[in-house]
């Protein structure tokens, strides 16, 4: 059996907080033993993050740790189809979207904060002083510190990179806890920053849960200078609660319940098939995936009927295999969640485009599988319509004008994203401008350019990531006035 080790101060270490199972969506057969990690493995973690910003890591020069993050994605590259299949067995993903997504993104992260930190400036503002003197104010980027990476399951490599990669660039260390059902491609990272010589204690990988556990023994521990996670909404108030202790900064992205917006004037070729993988793509396990929908009367029966055909088309299956189209949900408690909500629309008596039940996967009968569904019907305060389900599901509804159709969409606590899609460019402007999001895409999804602002509104998260903002948060800034 695989031992999944945490990794503290450049070496691979068993935890004092015992040992629980990693197991393969795909099956449900256990495949790894995790060494979870206790207080005093959080605190040496944090022990070695702190003394590496005072060893050779705090004294390099930015192009230096620029030329080892080069090296990091070149190290992930080299290694691809190991972190290809540790990502594949610890989330049942498909190949087709792990080689394409996950791993590359993942190891591309470290070259964008790279470029980003290499071209980084702060401003500089002369001024007079009351006796007609002369000064000069400048800010100095520094690190914040040791930070705290705290991940979620649906896009293990990707979603941790995009937080180390600008930490380690603006020259913090991290102490990361990956999510429990996904520890495998984190602690492989530890392998590669070895690999490329990034000074030990720089990364550091502590497993096991949240509450009362690993999570919190690391976001609650006070030396600790930031958060950073992507998670729940309620996780996240759990932590920056416990960031609140000592004031330190949190970035949070968290959950969403994003809506899509279709106008009568949409091309629907191109509709469908981009609305089809916002809804279904991951098995719906994307924080910016739509799981409601709203179409303009016109077309609705037509949205209706190609949406529901494309939820029939996912071939499910082995995840290896390269035909595979859609894999299972992360575990038997988060199918076991999203069942009861195809229950409770059932039982409110939403009609069924498609799907709705688990699926019969031969051979695969010990997988966490649900049916990509399709309901319409439901108020807009049911359960299935407010709440985040994190499935491969969407609920549609009508509406007739433009402003019925923006007030359904910003109809919700949460503001992660929102799709637009209309061929008028004005309807796409004057919507866009409405929209009580972070990120709103027009004719498309998961469009991603890595300089972007990205974050949620509302109770989606707080402050944003990408490019320079990422660099906002990882560096302190330090002003310096002189007097001439
Ligand atoms: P989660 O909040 O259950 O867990 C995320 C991480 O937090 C895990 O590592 C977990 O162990 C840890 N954790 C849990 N409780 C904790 C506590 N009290 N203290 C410290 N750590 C704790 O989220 P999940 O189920 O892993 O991921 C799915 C959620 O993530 C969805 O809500 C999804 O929308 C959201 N998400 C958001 C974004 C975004 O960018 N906004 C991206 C991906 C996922």
């Amino acid at each position: 059996m695989q031992k999944i080790l945490n990794f503290i101060d450049g070496e691979f270490k068993a935890g004092t907080g015992g040992e629980f199972a990693n197991k393969f969506p795909t099956t449900g057969e256990i495949f790894a033993e995790v060494s979870a990690a206790g207080k005093s493995d959080v605190d040496a973690a944090v022990g070695a993050a702190r003394s590496a910003l005072k060893g050779p890591w705090g004294r390099m020069s930015v192009p230096e740790r620029v030329s080892l993050l080069r090296k990091l994605a070149d190290g992930i590259n080299a290694r691809f189809d190991e972190f290809l299949a540790a990502e594949i067995r610890d989330t049942g993903k498909p190949r087709s979207i792990a080689s394409h997504i996950d791993i590359p993104r993942g190891a591309a992260n470290f070259n964008v904060f790279a470029d980003q930190i290499l071209t980084a400036s702060t401003e500089t503002f002369e001024m007079k002083t009351p006796d007609g003197g002369d000064a000069l104010n400048y800010a100095l980027r520094g690190p914040r510190g040791v930070i705290a990476v705290v991940c979620p399951w649906n896009l293990p490599l990707l979603l941790m990179t995009w937080k180390v990669a600008p930490a380690l660039a603006c020259g913090n260390t991290v102490v990361v806890k990956p999510s429990e059902e996904t520890p495998a491609t984190a602690t492989l990272l530890g392998e590669v920053m070895n690999e490329v010589g990034i000074p030990r204690g720089v990364y550091n990988v502590v497993h096991g849960f949240g509450p009362s556990a690993a999570g919190e023994f690391l976001t609650s521990h006070p030396d600790v200078d930031g958060i950073t996670f992507t998670g729940e909404t309620g996780t996240g108030e759990a932590i920056m609660k416990a960031a609140a202790n000592g004031v330190r900064p949190v970035s949070l992205e968290l959950g969403g319940k994003n809506a899509g917006i279709i106008f009568d004037d949409a091309d629907i070729g191109a509709t469908l098939e981009g609305i089809g993988r916002s809804c279904f793509a991951n098995t719906g396990q994307v924080c910016l995936g739509t799981e409601r929908l709203y179409v303009q009367r016109d077309i609705y029966d037509q949205v209706c009927e190609g949406l529901a055909q494309k939820a029939r088309s996912y071939r499910m299956g082995d995840p290896f295999d390269q035909a595979t189209t859609m894999g299972t949900v992360i575990s038997a408690e988060h199918r076991d969640k999203v069942i009861s909500y195809y229950d409770k629309a059932r039982a409110s008596g939403a009609q069924i485009l498609a799907g709705g039940g688990v699926p019969d996967i031969k051979g695969y009968e010990g997988g966490y599988w649900v049916e990509p569904t399709v309901w319409t019907g439901l108020d807009e305060d049911h359960p299935v319509v407010t709440e985040e389900i994190f499935g491969p599901c969407t609920h549609i509804r009508a509406f007739d004008t433009e402003e019925e159709g923006i007030a359904l969409a910003n109809n919700s606590p949460y503001g992660l994203a929102t799709t637009i899609w209309s061929t008028n460019l004005g309807t796409a402007h004057r919507v866009s401008k409405q929209i009580e999001v972070g990120i709103t895409w027009v004719n498309c999804w998961f469009l991603r350019d890595l300089r972007t602002p990205f974050g949620g509104s509302k109770a989606s998260g707080i402050g944003r990531e990408g490019g320079v903002h990422s660099l906002e948060f990882y560096s302190e800034l330090r002003n310096v006035c002189i007097k001439l």
